[in-house]
């Protein structure tokens, strides 16, 4: 399966996701329609899935012209089914939905929205904005203990899982992880890492679990109220 970044909007990535072999292409998350109709047409492929994560307009509004353009099918959170235009199969947690010929199981992972949920395949998953690089969701509907409890069932993961979110806030991240924990080796590792590739110009994603699990002080939190002091402190940080 080859995955593609689509930058869109201010600061998100579409993914598009395509099998070779089966002819399917799958987009998570396309806030720009215009956006994920153009990367999948000069790559000649024809999007036949819609994949959401949750209701933000900055992930949903371009379904209705993906649709109109490629009469694709849309998957997403049964729980926000109100929320967002187009949903045609609503999932809940221990669902699952093929990727092409590939099983994805669906996992609830509130936090940032009360309905959440993320694309669980065996080597990658899609996890909207739960988890960044770095970092993760800001907490618009869920509370600390919920998102706590997301992250830590994404570390459940293997190490080597590939990590898609939706926003490239890797390196405003990693300069609140740096000043939080300015001795911790594996942060500053990364940092310098992340600081080097967007002088490239080019994308921090996606990462890993292990990566994660290793420089994301979000991630390493040991309980809800540890993260709920590092979720507050970001919120406010310049
Ligand atoms: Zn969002």
């Amino acid at each position: 399966m080859e995955v593609v970044a689509l930058p869109a909007l201010s600061d998100n990535y579409i993914w598009l996701l395509h099998d070779e072999e089966h002819g399917h292409t799958a987009v998570v998350d396309p806030g720009d329609g215009e956006v994920a109709l153009a990367g999948a047409r000069e790559r000649g492929w024809s999007i036949d899935q819609v994949l959401i994560t949750h209701w933000h307009p900055d992930h949903t509004a371009g379904i209705p012209a993906v649709v109109a353009a490629t009469g694709a099918g849309v998957w997403g959170p049964e729980a926000e089914r109100d929320r967002f235009a187009g949903l045609d199969h609503g999932l809940g947690d221990g669902d699952r939905v093929m990727i092409g010929a590939r099983e994805a199981e669906v996992w609830a992972v509130p936090g940032h929205t009360l309905g959440h949920i993320a694309f669980i395949l065996p080597d990658r998953a899609f996890v909207g904005d739960t988890l960044f690089a770095g970092g993760c969701g800001r907490l618009f509907e869920g509370t600390p203990e919920q998102m706590h409890a997301s992250l830590q069932r994404l570390s459940t993961l293997p190490d080597e899982t590939i990590i898609y979110p939706a926003h490239e806030y890797t390196l405003s991240n990693y300069r609140f992880l740096a000043a939080e924990a300015p001795s911790d080796e594996a942060v500053n590792r990364r940092f310098a890492e992340v600081e080097r590739l967007r002088g490239e110009g080019r994308p921090t994603l996606p990462t890993t679990i292990g990566e994660e699990k290793a420089s994301n002080l979000f991630v390493r939190a040991r309980d809800a109220e540890e993260f709920a002091r590092l979720r507050s402190a970001k919120d406010s940080f310049r």
